[in-house]
């Protein structure tokens, strides 16, 4: 049997519904959320991210501070960009686009970040105000995944995952929401990654796989079981010489042979990708609740 295909830009849509609503109903009490976007350089992939992020903010009502530097950016003045938006009170959210070219310290400016305003989740504040079971903003992408499968009717409790990286922005925070004795949470997690000895073996007793190693193929129809939930987080470009382009995007699962033996499965694109932008708008509108003092 054909897995469900999970909509992840229908669920992102109605997701974004919601918020445009509740922005509306801030704008009547006088607080428009405010996000403040950094980019360094211009990478391809960056940019796009950047301007859809921003495409997004604007769909729903979110004030966005563009701001665009020069790949070759003293990290001083990148610091100093980040300190006037900590201090501007029309911002509720800091997103630095990483990653950073070379000579920039990422550990150094995420530092700098106002953990208040830290819309990412990736300020070590946040990360151990969450690891440690305490409200924090939880990263984007982690944080869209469990919205997704929660969406889609998955009881998140009690089950075995299986998340294939270790990433600080994907596979360690997913699994830190996962183990929270919390309705996101309560599932028996396994972390797997490059040293993992035998994959197929973990992934083949997961009720729900995600995938996010950044390796297209990664998970083949071999590697789970009848039934299970596969989330992709994967975004590979892979040449496609009818494509305009060139190229193509495949996450890390073999999608068409492992669609016939999971229940549901997330395509790539439309897949988690929608989500990871929702869920930064949603830590805008929070970030603007709670210094209001609505939240
Ligand atoms: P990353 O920092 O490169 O981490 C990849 C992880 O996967 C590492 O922990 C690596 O293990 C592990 N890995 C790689 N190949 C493996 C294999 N064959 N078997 C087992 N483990 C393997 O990547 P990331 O930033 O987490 O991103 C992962 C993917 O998700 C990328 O394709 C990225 O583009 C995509 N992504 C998508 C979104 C979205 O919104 N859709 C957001 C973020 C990232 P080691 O630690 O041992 O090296």
């Amino acid at each position: 049997m054909s897995a469900k295909i999970i909509d992840g830009k229908q669920i992102a849509a109605e997701m974004r519904e919601q918020l445009k609503a509740e922005v509306a109903g801030l704008a009547k009490k006088g607080i428009v959320p405010g996000l403040g976007v950094v980019l360094v350089g211009d990478d391809p992939a960056s940019k796009s991210y950047v301007t859809a992020k921003q495409k997004a903010c604007q769909e729903i009502g979110i004030y966005s501070d563009d701001n665009r530097l020069p790949e070759s950016t003293p990290q001083k003045d990148l610091i100093n960009v980040v300190n006037r938006l900590n201090k501007d009170p029309k911002i509720h959210g800091i997103l630095t686009q990483l990653p950073f070219p070379k000579h920039i310290n990422e550990t150094e400016v995420l530092l700098t970040i106002d953990p208040a305003k830290d819309v990412d989740g990736f300020h070590p504040i946040n990360v151990g105000k969450f690891v440690t079971g305490h409200k924090a903003f939880l990263p984007c992408t982690p944080h869209g995944v469990v919205r997704l499968l929660i969406r889609c009717g998955v009881k998140i409790e009690g089950t075995d995952v299986v998340i294939v990286g270790r990433s600080n922005i994907v596979g360690k925070p997913l699994a830190n929401i996962l183990i929270q004795k919390s309705p996101l949470g309560n599932a028996t997690v396994t972390v797997c990654h490059t040293k993992t000895r035998n994959l197929a073996e973990h992934t083949r007793r997961a009720d729900i796989v995600v995938a996010a190693a950044g390796r297209p193929n990664t998970i083949t129809a071999d590697m789970i079981k009848d039934g299970a939930v596969v989330i992709d987080v994967g975004v590979n470009r892979i040449e496609d010489p009818t494509k305009k382009t060139g190229y193509r995007l495949v996450g890390d699962v073999d999608f068409e042979r492992v669609k016939e033996k999971a229940s549901m499965i997330t395509p790539v694109p439309g897949g988690v990708g929608p989500m990871t932008i929702t869920m930064l708008l949603y830590n805008t509108v929070e970030s603007a609740k709670i210094t209001t003092g609505l939240a």
